[in-house]
């Protein structure tokens, strides 16, 4: 029987686009005694974290830290610089991006979901949601917008549902192309410290992001990073706000601190998992990330199974989507490999349910944490009755083996 006191002998293979497995290290620095949150000490941890945060986003204006899940911050985001009644302009990139769009409404903005050509001529029975953001689109739409009645642009980075990436200075270019003065508002929830963001050089006005994926750390944190025209935005913004509103955490950070109380043990772990990143280099955070996807592919591609992204420009390097052939429902092959293999996979979601399944490549991994689940994957698939043109794991094993991951950044 199943219970929470459950633990099999080595451990769960957490294989699903966040949470990420945490390293031991995260988890040793989160156990530490909770101090004073308005304490001497506490004060330079929060100025340690906020200014290391900066250095994550790539940007010089203020963070703000919510003791929350990414969905918070998503809140926080739109009520902080919206009014009842703004419309905005979203895109259909996934699971994500139409959650993101049922708040929005929720809130009592008007939201306007654009999605791009959806059919695929290669793969005529291939699900819905295989590319990014069309920038070319928004482009249109906003030059049609003459009355500037368009508030803001939002649009995931990284769509955790699908595996599929976006390109954020392309829309900056279609915004700025278009001569349109709204907001853009980017959730980096899941690519952020995998895949390559530039908050300030991007052009961004607020960021989300959240600390269960590529910060590495258990659920419970989330962010906005700001510019000055999402600060300027927030003075005339009217939704109602209060725990979210940043005009009091941007005066209470300036010390380290924050206005109610924080999430001690969780901001030990960013602590820890700020000094692990800027050790090793975002450079090589991201190429590392890369490398993994590209080995995952490799098995994939050998199962002669499709991947669910399907612009190779496009392929994100923090999760992989693979489609189950028709009639193959891709959660009872989850099931059975959770059953027999004790490993979580990241389930279809949405418009994918049952029609692909995601593995996650980021958090506490390695070459051969990946091989494993491959393998673990690849025995699920042929449990599961699925034909698949060879085994996955020589071409995992060779492109591995064939590019050596880059060695560590020596200190000093
Ligand atoms: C995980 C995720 C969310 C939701 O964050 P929660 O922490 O589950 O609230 C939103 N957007 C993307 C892209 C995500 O990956």
């Amino acid at each position: 029987m199943l219970t929470l006191d459950f633990h099999p002998t080595g451990r769960h293979f957490l294989q699903i686009p966040g949470p990420s497995p945490v390293p031991d290290r995260i988890l040793r620095a989160m156990s530490l005694p909770t101090i004073d949150h308005r304490g001497p000490e506490f004060g330079a941890l929060g100025l340690k974290i906020l200014s290391g945060i900066q250095s994550i986003f790539k940007t010089q204006h203020p963070v703000m830290i919510y003791p929350a899940s990414g969905t918070g911050a998503w809140e926080a985001a739109l009520v902080n610089t919206l009014s009842p009644g703004d419309h905005i302009l979203m895109f259909e990139t996934g699971h994500f991006a139409s959650l993101w769009a049922k708040m929005a409404a929720r809130l009592g903005l008007s939201t306007e979901f654009l999605a791009g050509a959806d059919s695929d001529e290669q793969l005529p029975h291939a699900p819905s949601w295989r590319r990014g953001v069309q920038a070319d689109l928004i482009e249109a739409r906003l030059r049609l917008d003459t009355a500037h009645r368009i508030k803001a642009v939002c649009v995931v980075h990284n769509e955790t549902s699908t595996g599929v990436t976006s390109d954020i200075l392309g829309v900056r270019r279609a915004i700025d192309a278009a001569k349109h003065p709204a907001l853009l508002m980017v959730d980096s929830i899941s690519g952020l410290a995998c895949a390559d963001y530039r908050h300030d050089e991007w052009g961004v006005d607020v960021t989300i992001s959240g600390s269960q994926k590529g910060l590495m750390l258990p659920p419970g944190i989330s962010f906005n990073a700001l510019s000055p025209r999402a600060i300027q935005a927030m003075k005339s913004a009217k939704l109602p706000r209060a725990f979210w509103a940043w005009d009091e955490i941007i005066e209470m950070n300036k010390t380290g601190y924050w206005p109610y109380t924080p999430n001690t043990n969780l901001l030990y772990g960013l602590s820890e998992a700020l000094t692990m990143i800027q050790a090793e280099g975002l450079p090589q955070v991201f190429a590392r990330h890369q490398r993994w996807a590209a080995g995952v592919r490799a098995a994939v591609t050998a199962w002669g199974l499709p991947i669910q992204c399907a612009d190779p420009a496009l392929y994100s390097p923090v999760l992989t989507g693979v489609i189950t052939p028709v009639g193959v429902d891709a959660d009872a092959v989850r099931r059975l490999i959770h059953e027999r293999f004790d490993m979580s996979l990241g389930t279809g979601l949405g418009k994918l349910k049952g029609r692909m399944f995601r593995i996650g490549h980021l958090g506490d991994s390695n070459d051969l944490t990946l091989l494993a689940t491959l393998a673990g994957v690849e025995m699920g698939l042929k449990l599961s009755g699925v034909k698949l043109a060879d085994s996955g794991l020589p071409a995992a094993m060779d492109y591995f083996s064939g590019h050596p991951a880059p060695s560590l950044k020596q200190p000093g």
